[in-house]
């Protein structure tokens, strides 16, 4: 079996020696307080780290802004704990992440999707629908190489967002896990970048730069929000690992991190190319896939009357696998729609997957 289905990281890449020395040096030098309980925020010098990086990207901030969570699962988790109340609106990228659909959903939230185009989510779009429901609280957006279609929003888009969201006195909720792991185009700055009120919650991850196993992210927002969030923090776990805290900061500390996710960035090019090619060769006509700038996905999209829970069936005969989309959309379903990852496996291994996945595409529009 081929699996193009998930959305792991490539483990070839992890800096497993360079996180094994940072570890030794934690335990020789820190040992007693990495391993004594911590601060809800996160560890200071580790904020501090955050917040540099955040800076660097654009964004007025310093480590008072920033915590430090269990992966930004948890910080989407927090953010819906403390602003949705049953019965209200979200704004969300259709399709969009399917673990923040279910986090809306626990806390009640009515989903509201708004189309995208290869540009990401549509201001126009937008426009109408703050328009339509102007008790919206919140809208959510995966700038960078979204996940599942790998699409990214251009600056002039994020700022018009912005001033959407100020305009209708809504909070904006950016997620970028995956804004380092760019491999051509120009880096857009963060939504968070064109926020002069305080109205936009940052989220990014070490997940997918550096290794989702520590299970460290951050939120960067406002103390209006931070005074909120912090304790809610603190009682959802008291505070994210002590110990991978420190590994992390030591490791961003003591090793070229831009050397390391260029190397990323090379392996997932490279792969994200493989699989682009033997699609545009072998996918059967009136399919069409998106084409990223980086991140880990891309999605393909069949004819409507291509149910993909069938095809994935079909696909199983032939020995690969994929996500169908239905579970990506918040509302209306659009059919034919599925995601692949080319993170996770070597070149090689994408070409036949790609070649067994577009076999069975044919097999199944035959029937
Ligand atoms: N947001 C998005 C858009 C993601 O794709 C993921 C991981 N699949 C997450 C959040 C969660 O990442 P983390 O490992 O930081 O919890």
């Amino acid at each position: 079996m081929i699996s193009l289905a998930g959305g792991l990281p490539s483990p070839d890449l992890f800096p497993v020696k360079e996180l094994k020395k940072a570890s030794d040096e934690v335990f020789d030098n820190d040992g007693k307080t990495a391993l004594q309980y911590g601060m809800a925020a996160g560890y200071d010098k580790l904020r501090e780290q955050v917040a540099q990086m955040t800076r660097d990207r654009g964004v007025d901030c310093t480590a008072d802004n920033v915590a430090i969570t269990t992966g930004s699962e948890q910080s989407l988790d927090l953010v819906g704990k403390l602003l949705i109340n049953p019965g209200d609106t979200v704004l969300v990228e259709e399709p969009t992440y399917l673990c923040t659909l279910d986090i809306l959903r626990t806390y009640g939230a009515n989903l509201v999707g708004i189309q995208m185009d290869e540009h990401g989510m549509r201001m126009d779009l937008l426009k109408k629908a703050l328009k339509e429901h102007p008790e919206t609280k919140l809208i959510y957006t995966i700038p960078n190489f979204q996940n599942p279609t790998g699409h990214t929003i251009p600056n002039a888009r994020r700022e018009e967002m912005e001033k959407l969201a100020i305009a209708n006195g809504v909070v904006i909720l950016e997620d970028d896990p995956y804004n380092r792991v760019r491999y051509s185009g120009k880096a857009q700055f963060p939504v968070k970048h064109f926020d002069n009120t305080g109205n936009v919650i940052y989220l990014s991850s070490f997940s997918k730069f550096l290794v989702p196993g520590l299970r460290l992210g951050w939120m960067v927002a406002d103390p209006s929000f931070m005074k909120k969030l912090i304790p809610m923090k603190q009682s959802t776990d008291l505070h994210s690992d002590n110990l991978s805290q420190y590994i992390a900061s030591r490791y961003l500390a003591e090793n070229d991190v831009t050397k390391h996710v260029k190397q990323i960035c090379d392996l997932y090019h490279k792969r994200a190319e493989t699989m682009m090619k033997e699609l545009d060769e072998n996918l059967p006509e009136g399919s069409t896939h998106s084409n990223p700038e980086g991140g880990m996905f891309l999605w393909v999209k069949a004819p409507e009357t291509v149910n993909t829970v069938d095809l994935f069936k079909e696909c199983i005969k032939h020995h690969v696998a994929f996500v169908p989309g239905a579970p990506f959309y918040s509302n209306k379903v659009k059919q034919g729609t599925f995601r692949l990852n080319f993170s996770n496996a070597d070149s090689a291994t994408i070409k036949k997957g790609i070649d067994r996945l577009c076999d069975a595409m044919k097999e199944y529009m035959k029937k």
